[in-house]
């Protein structure tokens, strides 16, 4: 079912419209422009994984374009909660964006209302189950991430999405389920929509996040990485290291820890650390018990 008619309700500037009547006009400066931030969260068990956080990174990448989303990290975090629970899911995608409106059209659109909507949908698996778990096959993707004075490449700016669009679209016509991007200077970056992570003699080593997001999926591996005991090497990565890597994973919101198979001509074994890892990732995302509080 397209996205634009499904059932249900989306949150919409503070309101709850019904999914069909969730519209934009055409001349929306977010849609010409590239003015709107977004976030992808997942909800595991009736709990959005890490909500708060995703509600700070969406007002700060609104900060880094130059606009205030107009409601606090509480209020964001409310609405969405109110999204799930009115759309009924107990395991879900969560999407609020945020974006200028239409009071002026041009470059320059200091007085436009800043628009948010939230919406939630069932989105169980990123990539095709049957491939995830023997591993993706990534291209290389033409494309680079930007360097961060040509693009504002920490904010999860719907305009960054364009190359990633592009590249992921030539990938997959190749038989590819996604692309590994580099960056400006020539060292691995990143996949399209995840970051992205190696293992080599016992070690897990993933690009320094200096110029594309530091997913909160990636600061959770780490974390979880940290608690085994395996050590996380965050350096610059070249591609002629890419053939001396055993193990190699994509994470992210929606793609959870995925496994590579290839990358290029490059080939992976999905092993023990991204196993351990998947694994721990799932475990993390489940909902904790409150807290009983000590008296
Ligand atoms: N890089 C890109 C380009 C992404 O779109 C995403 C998904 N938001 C990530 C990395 C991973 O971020 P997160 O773990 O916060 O979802």
């Amino acid at each position: 079912v397209p996205f634009d008619s499904r059932d249900g309700v989306i949150w919409f500037d503070g309101q709850f419209v019904d999914w069909k009547d969730a519209k934009v006009h055409v001349l929306t400066h977010g849609l010409h422009y590239a003015s709107a931030v977004f976030e992808g969260e997942r909800a595991y068990g009736g709990a959005i994984f890490k909500s708060r956080q995703h509600a700070e990174r969406l007002i700060e990448s609104g900060r880094i374009l130059g606009f205030k989303v107009p409601y606090s990290v509480d209020e964001i975090v409310a609405a969405k909660d109110e999204t799930l629970a009115r759309m009924g899911f107990e395991n879900a995608y969560v999407r609020p964006i945020a974006w200028r409106g239409s009071e002026m059209m041009g470059v320059s659109a200091q007085n436009n209302t800043i628009h948010l909507a939230i919406a939630v949908w069932e989105w169980p698996s990123y990539f095709k189950p049957e491939e995830r778990l023997k591993g993706i096959r990534l291209d290389i993707a033409e494309y680079r991430r930007p360097d961060p004075k040509t693009a504002p490449s920490r904010s999860k700016a719907a305009g960054l999405y364009m190359i990633c669009t592009i590249s992921k679209h030539a990938a997959e016509a190749k038989g590819y389920a996604d692309a590994m991007m580099y960056d400006y200077r020539g060292y691995v970056a990143e996949a399209t929509g995840a970051n992205i992570f190696f293992v080599k003699d016992g070690k897990v080593h993933t690009p320094t996040p200096d110029c594309f997001l530091n997913g909160i999926t990636r600061q959770t591996v780490i974390e979880l990485a940290g608690r085994r005991g395996i050590e996380v090497v965050e350096r610059h990565i070249m591609p002629e290291e890419l053939g001396g890597f055993t193990e190699c994973f994509i994470c992210g919101t929606a793609a959870e820890v995925t496994p590579v198979s290839e990358i290029g001509p490059h080939v992976f074994k999905p092993a023990t650390i991204t196993e351990t890892l998947m694994n721990d990732y799932m475990a993390e995302v489940q909902p904790k018990p409150a807290a009983v509080a000590a008296e």
